[in-house]
């Protein structure tokens, strides 16, 4: 269908990538989610798994005579399993790719910034300004809509209260929820919108008693809901070494918040590297009894809404 919205999952890990025969189903790069909707991309987050997403997108842009890509990268925070891809990301090296780069400002620091630091000489040979893409960087908060079309290259941030919003639907609209729910300056959670239909982004958060409702707020109706999952109620509780306070929710968490917000779908997302292919299924099995359209990120996987 033409305004089917297609959301690809290219790293659905946590905390590090644990390639190897344990995760072979489920995959070891970390967070990474691409959407397709009509003529523009969007990506989510830099974890490993936006290397293969590079290479992907430029073998497609090869397919039809080009040697570039225009694409719109959100990151949802600057920890280092959500950026660590980037200085690999193939498109950023063609110099006719342009690349819209938004996320949220750390302290008191820009995206540019902390995106500059995250591949800065010793630590990487290439500093972010000598790549040779166009990049047009920015912070992006809660008071901004970006809007981007009808060109790809066309990618504007609007404030609410001050500018008049285009509502046409072919726009690609973008929201941001700013969650302190995950250390130490919290996390932009992001809704997609096109064509009628909602994508809404909720990795690296924590569940709060009776669920965000800031959150649930954020979400309500949404066609999908990707939503962090990383920790079974055992580990997360577990008195040896518990994880609450680490900014991540249980399977439980997320769903609570999908009913709330009578998502339709719900993808459990940003996995505990720990976990195996067998643990994952489990989780995914148990969820299963308690809403009845919910899947385990696994690489590879498609959704259309
Ligand atoms: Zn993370
Ligand atoms: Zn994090």
């Amino acid at each position: 269908m033409p305004d089917e919205m297609i959301i690809r999952f290219w790293g659905v890990r946590g905390s590090h990538p644990v390639p190897g025969p344990r995760t072979v189903r489920v995959g070891g790069n970390t967070a990474c989610v691409e959407i397709q909707a009509g003529p523009h991309t969007v990506i989510l987050d830099a974890g490993t798994g936006i290397i293969n997403l590079g290479a992907d997108l430029m073998r497609r842009a090869r397919a039809q005579g080009g040697h570039s890509i225009t694409a719109t990268i959100l990151f949802s925070h600057m920890h280092n399993d959500h950026t660590q891809g980037f200085p690999f990301f193939d498109p950023a090296y063609a110099g006719a790719s342009t690349l819209h780069i938004l996320g949220p400002k750390v302290f008191e620091s820009d995206l540019e910034e902390t995106l500059a630091h995250a591949m800065l000489p010793p630590m990487f040979p290439i500093a972010l300004d000598d790549l040779p893409s166009l990049k047009v960087l920015r912070n992006v908060n809660e008071t901004e809509v970006v809007l981007i079309g009808p060109g790809q290259s066309d990618v504007k941030v609007l404030n609410v209260f001050h500018n008049e919003i285009d509502p046409s639907p072919e726009l690609v609209r973008i929201r941001t929820y700013h969650s302190y729910a995950h250390p130490k300056s919290g996390v932009n959670i992001y809704s997609i919108s096109w064509h009628g239909k909602t994508v809404v982004y909720a990795t690296d958060t924590e569940g709060y008693v009776q669920s965000d409702q800031k959150l649930v707020k954020f979400a309500k109706d949404a066609d999908l809901l990707i939503h962090d999952a990383q920790y079974r109620p055992e580990d997360y509780t577990n008195p040896a070494k518990p994880k609450q306070g680490w900014g991540h929710s249980t399977p439980e968490m997320a769903i609570a918040v999908a009913q709330a917000a009578n998502a339709g779908r719900l993808v459990l997302f940003h996995h505990e590297p720990t976990y195996d292919d067998t643990t994952i299924a489990e989780i995914e099995a148990n969820a299963q009894k308690l809403f009845p359209n919910v899947h385990a990120a696994f690489e590879g996987m498609e959704v259309k809404i």
